[in-house]
């Protein structure tokens, strides 16, 4: 059975001393949950505080994004290495205010996925479909041009390093959850297009999390579906006390 993960997006939030307090209080509200995997993804400027903060707890240490490649002339841009260097273990990839505001591409998506992952971080690709999409019956299509775009090519043993975010672009600081069937539906059908691509036991394996205004209220009910296996949580991550609640209701999660 595939443990839950519950990632925080801390965005463009508590960049600097902040983040100390955030991931303390966090460190101390997980102290003894240890059926949930907890990660936190603090900006750049964070992350070396917080490492020192929660280094010596179960808590995971994640960035929000970096670059393709490993050094050079690439002014402003962040190695994968680096963040290595930094005790992260995780990166989020593709989010959709990256692809949006940043004009990230499948291409560019993919080629960060694959240099991120060769150094030996777990990446987590975001996916999800706009509401004209949705609305016009175009969801799946979408998610599957996505999947196509940025893992067609990846060496097959480096799924193992990757988690799957399903995040309705809609659903996004919103306060619009999408229905928890619903979800599950999209999220079964990225399990078997992992099936036909990198074999069963990987489609198995792999985790795969929704995101969409998750909230203390809404968690237990997405958490009890088959094929969810977690959340990346952006708004309700920056206040201890909501993603504390969102972590204790995931443990509490009855299907295993
Ligand atoms: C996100 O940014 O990944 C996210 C899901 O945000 P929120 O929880 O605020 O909708």
């Amino acid at each position: 059975m595939r443990k839950p993960l519950i990632a925080g997006n801390w965005k463009l939030n508590k960049g600097g001393k902040d983040a100390v307090q955030l991931s303390r209080n966090i460190k101390e509200g997980v102290r003894d949950i240890n059926n949930v995997d907890v990660l936190i993804c603090p900006p750049f400027t964070a992350l070396m505080r917080v490492y020192e903060t929660i280094k010596d707890s179960s808590v995971k240490l994640g960035a929000q994004n970096c670059f393709y490649e490993m050094e050079g002339a690439y002014t402003g841009e962040i190695s994968p290495l680096f963040l290595i260097d930094v005790g992260c273990e995780y990166v989020i990839m593709g989010h959709s205010e990256r692809r949006q505001y940043f004009a990230e591409t499948e291409d560019i998506i993919g080629m960060k996925l694959k240099s991120a992952v060769s150094v030996g971080l777990n990446a987590i690709l975001c996916a999800g479909e706009k509401l004209e999409e949705r609305e016009n019956g175009k969801a799946f299509d979408v998610v599957k041009r996505q999947l196509e775009g940025s893992l067609s090519d990846i060496p097959e043993d480096y799924i193992q390093k990757i988690t799957i975010a399903y995040e309705p672009v809609w659903a996004i600081g919103t306060g619009r959850t999408c229905e928890p069937d619903v979800a599950n539906k999209m999220h079964r059908f990225i399990r078997n297009w992992i099936g036909e691509k990198f074999g069963n036991k990987s489609a198995e394996k792999i985790r795969i999390l929704y995101g969409g205004s998750i909230k203390p209220h809404n968690i237990s009910s997405l958490i009890e579906k088959e094929d969810i296996d977690g959340g990346l949580v952006g708004g309700a991550s920056i206040k201890a006390n909501s993603f504390l609640e969102i972590i204790i209701a995931a443990s509490k999660r009855t299907r295993y």
